[in-house]
């Protein structure tokens, strides 16, 4: 026998568990369909940005306060960013109001626990586990899923499947566009030495990994996240083998190999894809939505997703209300759905990608890693544009410049 639902979640990571979240308790019935089980890793830098942070107070002040309970993670109160010649910069959070703030980091097996047990109490979702969707088929009058369970009939399917979506690939296509696209690697280590006294996340803009860079994130009980992520074009274009780059970076360079002298790999090295949300796409269509990850939302400079995945949920679950308000599933209706995340992420992804772009320069990121050292204005300006998207507009702008080229 078929299952009917009102709403079938393909996928149980931030952006669908906080769909469901906001869909919960509506009247609505709601499957969540995960090919996992909790608790479930997902490779990742696991940084959660204020933003993040931001998005659980918004959703529900107990979010924010119930994560603030979780032990196992760590408070990061800035950014440090090695330029490929080595100029440092190293930026506190501060928010608009200047006060010290902190990011986390914070192992995604934990986090997602964390989201799914909030769901899970006083939850009206239906969830299968274990259960992997194989094919879908949205049209105009109706949607179905097939999964390795069997079939189920919905009113609408919300992909919140992740960079390799079975939701994306069936309805919309299955082209990954190299140039709109990373590739990256996750290995957790413990004894990574000399961690800056207030845990800041460090970004290294090697040489040879640009447009990308490598990271060495503090996590709790002395352990670490270190990756590396760069645009898939120019792996294809240079050939490169991104595990035997990583390995080289952290055993060889002299600005990590002694701090990595007596490290130990916890894990193998693991890899997954990055979506990014250079280029605008096709988002929704008859009785379908993409979220997160399925809808390319990463920042293409800063590869971060875990904030616009939850944004998106957010959004998601305004437009699937007012769809069963107004009983209307059309591709033109849901159309308002592409609207919204485009409007909201838009300005920042356009930033972001010119970002990424000048940093393929190293000679121009070296020159501005030196000015920015130096100049107390431009690493003022700096953290402010880590919390403040209108300010990062400034980045491209006349006083920037000004700044950046003829303050000596
Ligand atoms: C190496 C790396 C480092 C990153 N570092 C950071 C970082 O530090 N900070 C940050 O903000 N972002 C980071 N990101 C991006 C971040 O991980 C994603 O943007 C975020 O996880 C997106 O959430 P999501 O809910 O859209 O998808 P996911 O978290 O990928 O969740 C998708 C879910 O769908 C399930 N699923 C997939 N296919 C099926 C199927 N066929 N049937 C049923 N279930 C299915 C999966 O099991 C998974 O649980 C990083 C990404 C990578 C690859």
């Amino acid at each position: 026998m078929q299952q009917k639902y009102d709403v079938i979640i393909v996928g149980a990571g931030p952006a669908g568990i906080i769909c469901a979240y906001l869909l919960n308790n509506k009247g609505l019935r709601i499957a969540i369909i995960e090919k996992a089980s909790f608790p479930k890793d997902k490779t990742c830098g696991d940084a959660l940005s204020l933003d993040v942070l931001n998005q659980l107070k918004i959703i529900n002040p107990i979010l924010a306060q119930e994560f603030e309970l979780i032990t196992e993670k760590i408070p990061s109160y800035g950014i440090k960013i090695v330029s490929p010649a080595g100029h440092v910069i190293e930026m506190p959070i501060y928010s608009d109001d200047n006060q010290k703030k902190c990011g986390y980091v914070c192992k995604r097996i934990v986090f997602d626990q964390f989201l799914y047990e909030q769901l899970k109490n006083n939850s009206e979702v239906d969830f299968y586990f274990d259960t992997t969707v194989e094919d879908v088929n949205c049209t105009f009058k109706s949607a179905t899923v097939q999964t390795s369970k069997g079939t189920f009939d919905a009113q609408i399917v919300i992909g919140a499947d992740g960079a390799h979506s079975i939701v994306k690939k069936k309805m919309i296509d299955k082209t990954i566009e190299k140039n709109h696209y990373s590739a990256g690697l996750r290995q957790y280590f413990k004894n990574v030495a000399h961690f800056n006294s207030e845990n800041f996340i460090e970004l290294y803009f090697f040489k040879e990994i640009l447009p990308g860079y490598l990271w060495v994130f503090p996590l709790p009980n002395n352990e670490a996240n270190v990756g590396i992520g760069i645009l898939s074009s120019t792996i294809s274009k240079k050939h490169l083998n991104l595990k035997k780059i990583f390995q080289q970076l952290i055993n060889e360079h002299p600005l990590l190999k002694d701090r990595f002298k007596d490290a130990i790999p916890m894990e193998n090295i693991k890899g997954y894809g990055l979506p990014l949300g250079s280029k605008k796409n096709k988002i929704s269509g008859n009785r379908f939505l993409l979220l997160g990850d399925a809808a390319s939302l990463i920042d293409p400079f800063s590869g971060e997703g875990i904030g616009n995945a939850i944004r998106s949920g957010r959004i998601a679950a305004d437009v699937i209300i007012s769809a069963f308000s107004k009983n209307n599933f059309s591709a033109s209706f849901l159309h308002a759905y592409d609207k919204e995340i485009y409007r909201k992420m838009w300005p920042e992804f356009f930033i972001s990608r010119k970002m990424q772009k000048l940093s393929c320069y190293a000679r121009a990121f070296d020159f501005i890693g030196r000015k920015v050292e130096k100049s107390n204005y431009l690493k003022t300006f700096m953290q402010d544009t880590l919390t403040n998207v209108h300010k990062k507009k400034i980045l491209i702008g006349p006083k920037f410049l000004f700044h950046l080229f003829l303050k000596k």
